[in-house]
């Protein structure tokens, strides 16, 4: 089965009213396992919105989510949750790290809450830590770490869970471009370790081009 399937997805906001705007008008992707795919879309063209919908944060208002070839759609909200805290990574162009805690306990939190051990869940974030290439930074708050270290421990935390399916909103979005260029390896060679789906929204082409197909969207549909 496909990690994610999407067929027909259609989603308008404020429907009936003034700013009626029709964003998803019949979106269709298929992402099978190992599939690192490029997201390539202009400012409101609707990327978020569908990001969020594969993500099961929102619903379509027509069109199914299939996640490992179970429908989500028609699911309670409860088990949409579930199935999104065991399945999917998230990663935003901010890390979103607890400033509280380090970059270990960042990564060691999500785990603990998903019931495994301390030990493991520890001995797993710095296996992570170290393909990141960041091991020595573990005990660090957030706030003592570089933009591109903040945003590795947030593609570890994202990792911790072993998801399927990788869901990635301008993850290098933030730094400048050369620690822009090396944060994107190290998040490829992550990804690229696990076999894991990953759908990665990018403007930078260069970026694009690194990964297994470029999708563009655009006037709320998507093409190659
Ligand atoms: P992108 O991520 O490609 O910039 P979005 O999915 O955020 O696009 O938004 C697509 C369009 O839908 C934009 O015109 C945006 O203003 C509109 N939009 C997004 N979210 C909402 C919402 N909650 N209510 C109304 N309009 C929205
Ligand atoms: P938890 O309560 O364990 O943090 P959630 O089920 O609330 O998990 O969220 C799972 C993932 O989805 C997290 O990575 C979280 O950051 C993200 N998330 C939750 N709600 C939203 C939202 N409204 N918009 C964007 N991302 C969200």
């Amino acid at each position: 089965d496909p990690v994610l399937h999407l067929q027909g997805l259609q989603k308008t906001y404020n429907k009936g009213l003034p700013g009626e705007v029709q964003v998803l008008r019949g979106v269709d992707l298929t992402l099978h396992p190992g599939e690192v795919v490029a997201l390539v879309a202009p400012s409101g063209a609707g990327k978020s919105t569908m990001l969020h919908i594969a993500g099961l944060l929102d619903v379509p208002d027509a069109g199914t989510v299939s996640l490992g070839g179970q429908d989500m759609t028609g699911l309670s909200d409860r088990k949409r949750t579930a199935a999104r805290r065991s399945d999917i990574g998230f990663i935003y162009q901010f890390h979103h790290l607890l400033p509280e805690f380090s970059a270990l306990e960042n990564i060691v939190l999500p785990q603990l809450a998903a019931g495994i051990a301390r030990g493991t869940a520890e001995a797993r974030a710095r296996d992570l830590l170290t393909r990141v290439g960041i091991a020595p930074r573990a005990d660090h708050r957030p706030a003592a770490l570089s933009g591109g270290e903040q945003q590795r421990v947030a593609f570890c935390r994202a990792l911790a869970n072993q998801p399927r399916l990788l869901l990635a909103d301008e993850p290098t979005g933030n730094l400048d471009p050369e620690t822009s260029d090396q944060v994107f390896g190290a998040l490829m060679e992550l990804v690229r370790g696990t076999g894991l789906a990953a759908l990665i929204a990018t403007h930078n082409l260069e970026l694009a081009s690194r990964m297994d197909r470029v999708l563009r969207m655009d006037a709320g549909r998507l093409s190659t």
